[in-house]
């Protein structure tokens, strides 16, 4: 699929130290494995059947700094996404709306694509969506049934029969173990699957956890001929097959939202660990879910708030026109990536007045260094905050799990208290965060 066009990023003096990050997979921090110097990332896409809100933004926004943090270490990165273009949610909205499945998620895709490109987020290498690889997943569910990690289900209504995972089997007969990476009991785990696309109450299953790996067709519903017969992927081994081709096996990072942990990522992993006997990523990291209105921000609640919207200027209530893209920035980066927070309307107004004092800070700094050059003998000067001691607290922050509300504070101070190189500041917030002044 096509991305869109990356941003500028800076070069900055020096360089910083690869991050230490949270891996809810062990439940530590630490500094996951960058093979031959490239750090491998893995971020799951959206289902292309509604705009990007808030939360999506914050989940994309967490992975873009990670980016920013390995390359200003001035390791490479590698980023692949997908697109989950078939799935429930996108067929009903289609059915629901009476517009072709197809159609929606192009439409959605490109409004996707449009948000990411406005708010300056690094795009991915490989962005792929999953009606691009319906032969290579459905031959992974073909090795997965051979290898016996995997079973058919009889299924009413449909032309061939559903194909599950089998939990047990593979916890027992491959490398992977139920609960690699998702710190859950099995109760836990359960009332997940059930919230979240699994169908632990579905009859004829193995164990209630088993997700599925190939729906078999039904009536009206979108399918493609295969080896396991005719339907469609199901959704974590779709994710296997994409992250695995395109970053080999145990890559750096696999990320996504925090509602992402179980099933997904779970079995994300255990489809790709069964298949190739090595674990799928080094770490799994997670991006807390933002709140709206004392809930979750979630399409089925409708409690959304639209990028799109914020950036139109239309989003219901906003006031001062249309948000400049570094101040959603800020909104979002006051909040540490794995915290549990609720946007309130007002965070874009105190983001805009945060990035109006950092430009004003910056003017003044300029001012006063102009001012130096041009008579560089005249005492005394007011003590100025040192840019390339600014740039290395920043880079300690950044390097401690992405610690963005400290680089926030320490950039309220420098801007506050005058810099003595005001534009080596301004492109570190521009190299680090993507805030542009
Ligand atoms: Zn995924």
């Amino acid at each position: 699929m096509r991305t869109w066009t990356p941003p500028e990023i800076p070069e900055l003096p020096g360089t910083g130290t690869a991050p230490k990050l949270f891996n809810t997979a062990t439940g530590r921090l630490e500094h996951p494995a960058i093979p031959e110097g490239r750090a491998l990332l893995y971020v799951c896409g959206i289902t292309p059947y509604d705009a990007t809100h808030l939360g999506h933004a914050f989940t994309y926004l967490a992975f873009d700094i990670m980016q920013r943090a390995w390359r200003d270490a001035g390791i490479e990165t590698v980023y692949a996404q997908n697109i989950t273009d078939i799935d429930d949610p996108l067929l009903e909205r289609a059915h629901d709306t009476g517009v072709d499945w197809r159609d929606l998620a192009d439409g959605q895709i490109g409004l996707f694509r449009s948000d990411m490109f406005r708010l300056g987020m690094i795009p991915p290498d490989h962005y792929v969506a999953v009606t691009e690889r319906i032969d290579e997943i459905a031959a992974a569910v073909r090795d997965l049934l051979d290898r016996g990690f995997a079973y058919r289900v009889p299924t009413e209504g449909a032309a061939g029969e559903d194909v599950y995972f089998d939990v047990q089997g593979a916890s027992r007969d491959s490398q992977w173990r139920l609960g690699d990476v998702a710190p859950y009991d099995r109760a836990t785990m359960l009332e997940f699957s059930a919230e979240r696309g699994g169908d632990p109450d579905r009859s004829g299953k193995r164990d209630p956890l088993d997700p599925l790996l190939w729906r078999a067709a039904r009536e009206g519903e979108p399918s493609w001929e295969s080896p396991v017969g005719v339907g469609r992927p199901g959704w974590h081994v779709e994710c296997s097959v994409i992250a695995t081709e395109a970053l080999g096996g145990a890559f750096t990072v696999q990320g996504g939202g925090t509602d992402l942990v179980f099933p997904h990522h779970e079995f994300t992993a255990a489809h790709a660990t069964a298949l190739s006997g090595t674990p799928l990523a080094h770490a799994y990291s997670h991006a807390g879910l933002v709140g709206y209105h004392g809930h979750k921000m979630s399409k089925s609640r409708g409690n959304l708030v639209f990028v799109s919207k914020l950036l139109n200027g239309t989003h219901p209530g906003q006031t001062g026109g249309p948000a400049d893209p570094s101040a959603i920035r800020l909104g979002l980066l006051a909040h540490h990536y794995r915290s549990e927070w609720e946007w309130q309307d007002a965070d874009l107004e105190t983001a805009a007045r945060r990035l109006e004092a950092w430009r004003t800070g910056l003017e003044r700094s300029e001012a006063a260094r102009a001012r130096d050059l041009a008579a560089p003998d005249d005492a005394p000067r007011e003590e100025r905050a040192s840019a390339l001691g600014v740039i290395q607290q920043l880079r300690a922050a950044l390097a401690n799990d992405l610690d963005t509300p400290v680089m926030l504070a320490i950039l309220d101070a420098a801007f506050d208290r005058g810099i003595d190189q005001p534009r080596l500041v301004a492109d570190a917030a521009h190299a680090l965060l993507g805030v542009r002044l």
